[in-house]
């Protein structure tokens, strides 16, 4: 069902005013985790600012240590779905189990795979019983072939809104957080009609290269490109080190507009 083969036009998703896919690019930004109301107003500003549509930000957080912040949970999606409203914003979070989908479906627009659950096909199969947009995100170590078939799960439940993001995989690279695999977009999107985005966050973990490396998922081919960002990243609750202040991510917004590759 992902497949070209089987649908020769590129899935277009549509959420509000925001469309992703097709002749468009989307820039999604926002904070690793929610962390208060009033840091999403200020990176919510931003966006609106910038003209940009999309708002990530995590609720219900996979994290490696059980001691680190685990997110605000509902709490955290009511904030988002707030101050969405208010600005007119589509917002993206993710859900770690199927006993999420109705709780987080109430708040949000779009519903996250992680790179951890790409590999849960019960929570696959729940979303692809929903209506919902799904940005599935590649796992750390899964295959093309495994991230595509996690999608077909997906759409094979009944859901053909469904995103794909690669987001670097583990290689015995240490100069990156994972290893951004350019290649991928290039390949999905000639094998699947579905939308191809590229995080360009959590591939690096590093704020250096982010600007390069959104070029180069643009050069390739990419739908759109996500980046983490957060009001003040030495304090932020995870993922400090990768998140972008507001005027770090102006910088980059501009660098990407003046590459000519975004439009
Ligand atoms: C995220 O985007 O918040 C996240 C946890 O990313 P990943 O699942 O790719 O590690
Ligand atoms: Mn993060």
């Amino acid at each position: 069902l992902v497949s070209r083969g089987n649908k020769n036009e590129d899935t277009i998703i549509k959420v509000k005013q925001t469309v992703i896919g097709g002749s468009s690019q989307t820039l999604i930004a926002g904070p690793c985790s929610v962390e208060s109301k009033e840091q999403l107003v200020t990176v919510g500003s931003t966006l609106k600012k910038s003209g940009l549509s999309v708002l990530r930000g995590g609720a219900f957080k996979p994290r490696t240590s059980p001691y680190s912040f685990q997110g605000l949970g509902e709490e955290g999606l009511k904030m988002m779905k707030g101050v969405a409203d208010e600005m007119g914003l589509v917002t993206i979070s993710e859900i770690m189990s199927s006993n999420q989908i109705d709780t987080a479906a109430k708040y949000i627009d779009i519903f996250q795979i992680g790179a951890r659950n790409m590999h849960n096909f019960d929570l696959l199969k729940a979303v692809g019983q929903t209506k919902k947009p799904v940005l599935l995100k590649r796992g750390l170590s899964a295959t093309l072939e495994e991230f595509m078939l996690a999608a077909e799960y997906i759409l094979h439940h009944g859901n053909d809104q469904v995103m794909l993001i690669e987001r670097g995989i583990r290689t015995f690279e240490t100069a990156t957080r994972n290893t951004l695999d350019i290649s991928a977009v290039p390949i999905l999107k000639q094998e699947t009609h579905l939308p191809v985005l590229v995080d360009v966050s959590h591939s690096t973990g590093r704020k250096d290269i982010l600007l390069p490396c959104a070029k180069a998922a643009l050069a390739a081919g990419a739908d759109g490109v996500m980046v983490e960002i957060h009001p003040d990243p030495t304090n932020a609750l995870s993922d400090g080190k990768q998140q972008l202040n507001m005027e770090e991510f102006q910088t980059f917004l501009d660098g990407v507009r003046d590459s000519g590759l975004y439009h």
